[in-house]
Protein backbone atom coordinates (compact mmCIF):
# COMPACT_ATOMS: atom_id res chain seq x y z
CA UNK A 1 0.00 0.00 0.00
CA UNK A 2 1.08 3.48 -0.95
CA UNK A 3 0.62 6.63 1.62
CA UNK A 4 -2.25 7.32 -0.07
CA UNK A 5 -3.96 4.14 -0.17
CA UNK A 6 -3.16 4.19 3.52
CA UNK A 7 -4.30 7.25 4.48
CA UNK A 8 -7.49 5.93 3.01
CA UNK A 9 -7.70 2.90 4.40
CA UNK A 10 -7.41 4.51 8.05
CA UNK A 11 -9.40 7.20 7.50
CA UNK A 12 -12.46 4.39 6.47
CA UNK A 13 -11.31 2.30 9.69
CA UNK A 14 -11.97 5.75 11.45
CA UNK A 15 -15.36 6.40 10.03
CA UNK A 16 -16.33 2.78 10.74
CA UNK A 17 -14.59 2.84 14.14
CA UNK A 18 -16.91 6.31 15.16
CA UNK A 19 -20.26 4.80 15.13
CA UNK A 20 -18.61 1.95 17.59
CA UNK A 21 -21.77 0.87 20.08
CA UNK A 22 -19.79 -2.65 21.36
CA UNK A 23 -19.66 -1.72 25.12
CA UNK A 24 -21.27 0.57 27.54
CA UNK A 25 -18.52 3.45 26.86
CA UNK A 26 -20.52 4.80 24.06
CA UNK A 27 -23.24 5.62 26.15
CA UNK A 28 -20.95 7.64 28.29
CA UNK A 29 -18.78 9.68 25.47
CA UNK A 30 -18.18 13.01 23.58
CA UNK A 31 -17.08 11.33 20.70
CA UNK A 32 -14.81 8.63 19.98
CA UNK A 33 -11.11 9.22 19.66
CA UNK A 34 -9.65 7.42 16.83
CA UNK A 35 -5.97 8.23 16.98
CA UNK A 36 -3.87 10.60 15.11
CA UNK A 37 -0.65 11.60 13.64
CA UNK A 38 0.89 10.13 10.71
CA UNK A 39 -0.48 7.06 8.56
CA UNK A 40 2.60 5.78 7.26
CA UNK A 41 4.51 5.90 10.63
CA UNK A 42 7.52 4.25 11.49
CA UNK A 43 6.36 4.73 15.74
CA UNK A 44 3.16 4.61 16.90
CA UNK A 45 2.42 5.30 20.83
CA UNK A 46 -0.50 3.17 22.21
CA UNK A 47 -1.50 4.92 25.33
CA UNK A 48 -4.57 4.12 27.78
CA UNK A 49 -7.81 5.37 27.32
CA UNK A 50 -9.20 9.26 26.78
CA UNK A 51 -9.29 11.37 29.50
CA UNK A 52 -11.92 14.30 29.95
CA UNK A 53 -9.72 16.68 27.30
CA UNK A 54 -9.22 14.06 24.71
CA UNK A 55 -13.02 13.48 24.90
CA UNK A 56 -14.20 17.03 24.37
CA UNK A 57 -11.28 17.19 21.25
CA UNK A 58 -11.49 13.66 19.83
CA UNK A 59 -7.92 14.14 19.91
CA UNK A 60 -5.55 11.56 22.27
CA UNK A 61 -3.02 13.03 24.84
CA UNK A 62 -4.08 16.42 24.36
CA UNK A 63 -3.99 17.12 28.04
CA UNK A 64 -1.01 17.30 30.72
CA UNK A 65 -0.14 14.07 30.04
CA UNK A 66 -0.05 15.16 26.25
CA UNK A 67 1.89 18.18 26.46
CA UNK A 68 4.61 15.90 28.49
CA UNK A 69 4.68 13.43 25.44
CA UNK A 70 5.05 16.30 22.64
CA UNK A 71 8.33 17.67 25.27
CA UNK A 72 9.68 14.11 25.17
CA UNK A 73 9.08 13.79 21.35
CA UNK A 74 11.01 17.12 21.13
CA UNK A 75 13.95 15.56 22.57
CA UNK A 76 14.30 13.06 20.16
CA UNK A 77 13.76 15.74 17.27
CA UNK A 78 10.18 14.22 16.58
CA UNK A 79 6.67 16.05 16.81
CA UNK A 80 3.40 14.81 16.86
CA UNK A 81 3.30 14.60 12.84
CA UNK A 82 6.04 12.18 12.36
CA UNK A 83 4.08 9.66 14.97
CA UNK A 84 0.85 7.89 15.43
CA UNK A 85 -0.61 8.13 18.45
CA UNK A 86 -3.71 6.23 19.86
CA UNK A 87 -4.97 4.40 22.85
CA UNK A 88 -6.14 0.68 23.71
CA UNK A 89 -9.74 2.21 24.20
CA UNK A 90 -11.25 4.49 21.67
CA UNK A 91 -13.68 5.96 24.59
CA UNK A 92 -13.65 7.89 27.99
CA UNK A 93 -14.12 5.28 31.00
CA UNK A 94 -16.40 7.49 33.17
CA UNK A 95 -14.15 9.79 36.16
CA UNK A 96 -11.09 7.92 34.18
CA UNK A 97 -11.30 4.69 36.26
CA UNK A 98 -9.24 1.83 34.91
CA UNK A 99 -10.37 0.45 31.09
CA UNK A 100 -12.50 -3.29 32.28
CA UNK A 101 -11.47 -6.18 30.68
CA UNK A 102 -14.64 -6.32 28.92
CA UNK A 103 -13.45 -2.81 27.05
CA UNK A 104 -10.70 -3.83 26.36
CA UNK A 105 -12.09 -6.72 24.55
CA UNK A 106 -14.54 -5.11 22.76
CA UNK A 107 -12.56 -2.61 21.46
CA UNK A 108 -8.78 -4.13 20.27
CA UNK A 109 -10.13 -4.64 17.32
CA UNK A 110 -10.20 -1.31 16.13
CA UNK A 111 -6.18 -0.98 17.77
CA UNK A 112 -5.02 -4.25 15.74
CA UNK A 113 -6.55 -2.79 12.97
CA UNK A 114 -4.66 0.65 12.84
CA UNK A 115 -1.42 -1.26 13.39
CA UNK A 116 -2.16 -3.70 10.87
CA UNK A 117 -2.99 -0.41 8.62
CA UNK A 118 -0.18 1.61 9.54
CA UNK A 119 2.37 -1.08 9.45
CA UNK A 120 4.82 0.34 12.23
CA UNK A 121 8.13 -0.47 12.49
CA UNK A 122 8.46 0.31 16.45
CA UNK A 123 5.26 0.53 18.62
CA UNK A 124 5.84 2.15 22.01
CA UNK A 125 3.21 1.38 24.73
CA UNK A 126 2.54 3.50 27.48
CA UNK A 127 1.65 1.85 30.88
CA UNK A 128 0.26 -1.56 31.60
CA UNK A 129 -2.84 -1.56 29.74
CA UNK A 130 -1.16 -1.34 26.13
CA UNK A 131 1.82 -3.44 27.37
CA UNK A 132 -0.33 -6.16 28.65
CA UNK A 133 -2.80 -6.02 25.57
CA UNK A 134 0.11 -5.99 23.08
CA UNK A 135 2.29 -8.43 24.25
CA UNK A 136 -0.17 -10.92 25.05
CA UNK A 137 2.05 -11.40 28.24
CA UNK A 138 0.67 -10.25 32.12
CA UNK A 139 4.24 -8.92 32.91
CA UNK A 140 3.71 -5.01 34.40
CA UNK A 141 5.80 -1.91 32.88
CA UNK A 142 7.88 -1.52 35.93
CA UNK A 143 9.45 -4.98 35.31
CA UNK A 144 9.52 -4.62 31.55
CA UNK A 145 10.06 -1.16 30.25
CA UNK A 146 12.96 -0.24 28.27
CA UNK A 147 13.04 -3.87 27.63
CA UNK A 148 12.07 -4.51 23.43
CA UNK A 149 10.78 -7.09 22.58
CA UNK A 150 9.61 -8.87 18.87
CA UNK A 151 5.70 -9.72 18.81
CA UNK A 152 4.10 -11.04 16.39
CA UNK A 153 0.46 -8.85 15.95
CA UNK A 154 -1.36 -10.49 13.36
CA UNK A 155 0.81 -11.11 10.17
CA UNK A 156 3.47 -9.05 10.94
CA UNK A 157 6.52 -8.77 13.47
CA UNK A 158 6.34 -5.62 15.04
CA UNK A 159 9.09 -4.51 17.73
CA UNK A 160 7.32 -3.13 21.06
CA UNK A 161 8.92 -0.97 23.09
CA UNK A 162 6.96 -0.80 26.64
CA UNK A 163 7.91 2.23 28.74
CA UNK A 164 5.84 4.43 31.24
CA UNK A 165 2.91 6.05 31.08
CA UNK A 166 3.45 10.22 30.86
CA UNK A 167 0.60 10.26 33.35
CA UNK A 168 2.02 8.34 35.63
CA UNK A 169 5.59 10.44 35.47
CA UNK A 170 3.93 13.87 35.55
CA UNK A 171 4.18 14.01 39.32
CA UNK A 172 7.23 11.10 39.98
CA UNK A 173 10.55 13.01 39.30
CA UNK A 174 12.26 9.55 39.75
CA UNK A 175 10.02 7.65 37.28
CA UNK A 176 10.06 11.06 34.68
CA UNK A 177 13.85 10.58 34.26
CA UNK A 178 13.57 6.59 33.88
CA UNK A 179 11.05 7.44 30.89
CA UNK A 180 13.54 10.21 29.80
CA UNK A 181 16.21 8.01 30.08
CA UNK A 182 13.70 5.02 28.06
CA UNK A 183 12.54 7.91 25.14
CA UNK A 184 16.52 8.58 24.58
CA UNK A 185 16.84 4.86 23.04
CA UNK A 186 13.66 5.21 20.43
CA UNK A 187 15.98 6.96 17.78
CA UNK A 188 18.41 3.73 18.30
CA UNK A 189 15.69 1.31 17.96
CA UNK A 190 13.93 2.58 14.98
CA UNK A 191 17.37 2.64 13.56
CA UNK A 192 17.50 -0.85 13.85
CA UNK A 193 13.75 -1.76 13.18
CA UNK A 194 14.30 0.03 9.99
CA UNK A 195 17.31 -1.94 8.82
CA UNK A 196 16.56 -4.35 5.96
CA UNK A 197 17.06 -7.48 7.53
CA UNK A 198 20.37 -9.29 6.82
CA UNK A 199 20.02 -11.83 3.93
CA UNK A 200 22.00 -15.02 4.45
CA UNK A 201 25.37 -15.50 2.30
CA UNK A 202 24.45 -17.43 -0.70
CA UNK A 203 25.21 -21.01 -0.85
CA UNK A 204 28.26 -21.36 -3.11
CA UNK A 205 26.70 -23.13 -6.04
CA UNK A 206 28.37 -27.01 -6.28
CA UNK A 207 29.78 -27.47 -9.41
CA UNK A 208 28.61 -30.44 -10.74
CA UNK A 209 30.10 -33.88 -9.51
CA UNK A 210 32.47 -34.97 -13.17
CA UNK A 211 30.60 -38.05 -14.41
CA UNK A 212 32.61 -40.76 -13.17
CA UNK A 213 34.82 -42.00 -16.01
CA UNK A 214 34.24 -45.99 -16.72
CA UNK A 215 37.67 -47.14 -17.66
CA UNK A 216 38.79 -50.62 -18.68
CA UNK A 217 35.41 -52.19 -20.20
CA UNK A 218 36.36 -52.21 -23.64
N1 LIG B 1 -4.75 10.76 27.14
C1 LIG B 1 -4.89 9.77 26.24
O1 LIG B 1 -5.32 9.98 25.12
N2 LIG B 1 -4.54 8.53 26.62
C2 LIG B 1 -4.08 8.26 27.81
O2 LIG B 1 -3.74 7.10 28.04
C3 LIG B 1 -3.96 9.31 28.74
C4 LIG B 1 -4.30 10.56 28.37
Amino acid sequence: MDAVERAAALREHAEHTSSCTKCALAAGRTQVVFGSGNPSADLMFVGEAPGFHEDQQGVPFVGQAGKLLDKLLAGIGLTRADVFVANVLKCRPPGNRDPQPEEISACEPHLFRQIELIEPKLVATLGNFATKLLSGKPAGITRVHGHEQEVTLGTRTVSLYPIYHPAAALYTPSMLKVLEEDFARIPALLDRAQAPVPTAEPEPIAAPEPEPVQLGLF
